[in-house]
């Protein structure tokens, strides 16, 4: 029924492979990717029926990876973009916008990938559907999962945040709590995956699964009437998330759905887990592993998979590379917060964070249409902020108490 996919094909040699469950090229282990008939795309996809798509990513289906129209979706994606007026006037930049895409169904952007994922997951055949996770995608499997009816397990350090662990355990799926880092959660998936035949997201599934990040480009270039920003500013773990957004502007480019534009792509790592930013400021695209130590736990890849592409993308473009210490993230969530209104994660402490500098040294220019990509929730990760918040100020139900706690806050500063 559908040409659109023609293959997968080796992101380093070039090797064609069919459409399965696989990820690695057997000739010279460089990573698989889905390989589009971009001709045939081209003849049906306009403006106009993306525009009368569903109010959800599969508008872009055209763009994805599936063959069926029979998708698994619970209203992910066509998140807000929104004008930063407060933030970008603290930070000097009169063109910024945030994407907010917090408010997804589990509350992360992981909800694009794994929509994908067991969509194609589905329609290849499996039963059972899995993943290694750094917190949100256990909460997006788990919940994709159950509402798709797969049995469902999701392997993730023993050692994350209660938010993430409940906001996946709520789902029933099978939570392994692996006493290791995120890598070594990662190579006993590797392992485990061999062994089973279950359709693990970002393991075998990995081609499909990281193809639903692009939807975040897709939905930028269109939110802002069909073109590509300047600048975008993204947090990365394995840095597949950025480098499909730049994929994604490409692509519509490509079939001619935007102007050509050259968007700069600048990074954002924690302090504690920058193995990309390190590359970057070697001006290298050789990635050398880390090991994590950083509040941002949903970005603590220490042996990023995508990261060699990430760096190479940030450099063509002339983005930046920066870091966020623990205190910075801490700072980052709270500016949000206080300027926006929006809650986020650490990722999106990180982001801000990296934002704010990329604004100062003069890498992001004042005039640049710039977008921050906030990718989590800051309800998953409470404890990064817990004491640095307003406190509660408990009294009697009783005027004289109110009027006393009123003088007492009232001559406390007013915010900016
Ligand atoms: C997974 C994740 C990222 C990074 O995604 P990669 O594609 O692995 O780089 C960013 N932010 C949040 C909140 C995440 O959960
Ligand atoms: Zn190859």
């Amino acid at each position: 029924m559908s040409e659109k996919m023609k293959g997968l094909k080796c992101k380093e040699c070039e090797r064609l492979y069919p459409t399965e469950a696989i990820h690695v090229c057997e000739y010279c282990f460089g990573p698989l990717e889905v390989d589009y008939n971009y001709d045939f795309i081209k003849r049906s996809l306009t403006h106009g029926k993306i525009e009368s798509g569903p109010h959800t990513l599969w508008r872009y289906w055209d763009l994805l990876p599936v063959k069926t129209d029979n998708v698994i979706s619970i209203h992910e994606g066509m998140t807000p973009l929104f004008h930063a007026r407060r933030l970008g006037k603290e930070l000097g930049l009169s063109n910024l916008f945030i994407k907010n895409d917090a408010v997804n169904p589990t509350y992360s952007f992981k909800d694009r990938v794994v929509s994908v994922a067991l969509s194609r997951a589905r329609e290849l055949g499996f039963d059972t559907v899995a993943c290694a996770s750094t917190g949100n995608l256990a909460g997006a499997v788990s919940a994709y999962g159950a509402a798709a009816g797969f049995r469902t397990f999701v392997f993730m350090p023993a050692d994350l945040e209660l938010g993430k662990v409940i906001g996946a355990g709520i789902y029933d799926p099978v939570i392994v709590g692996v006493r290791g880092n995120y890598d070594e959660v990662n190579r006993l998936c590797a392992e485990v995956a061999d062994m089973y035949k279950w359709a693990f997201v970002n393991v075998n599934l990995r081609p499909y699964y990281s193809e639903g990040s692009k939807t975040l480009g897709f939905e930028v270039a269109e939110q802002l009437g069909w073109r590509a920003p300047d600048h975008c500013v993204v947090p990365a773990a394995s840095g597949s998330l950025l480098t499909k957004i730049h994929k994604g502007f490409k692509e519509l480019e490509m079939l001619g759905l935007i102007p050509k534009h050259k968007t700069r792509m600048s990074v954002a790592q924690a302090d504690g887990c920058a193995p990309v930013v390190t590359a970057i400021r070697e001006k290298t695209d050789i990635v050398r592993p880390v090991r994590p130590k950083t509040i941002a736990k949903s970005l603590a890849i220490g042996n990023p998979a995508d990261g060699p592409y990430a760096a190479r993308i940030v450099q063509d473009t002339h983005g930046g590379a920066d870091t966020a210490t623990d205190a910075e993230i801490v700072d980052g969530i709270r500016l949000l917060a206080r300027t926006e209104g929006i809650f986020s994660e650490t990722a999106g402490g990180v982001t801000t964070a990296v934002l704010k500098k990329l604004a100062r040294t003069g890498i992001i220019s004042s005039d640049e249409l710039v977008v921050a990509f906030i990718t989590g929730n800051g309800f998953k990760t409470i404890e990064a902020v817990a004491g640095r918040t307003s406190p509660m100020q408990e009294i009697s139900p009783n005027l004289d108490e109110f009027k006393e706690l009123y003088d007492r806050v009232s001559t406390a500063p007013v915010r900016p």
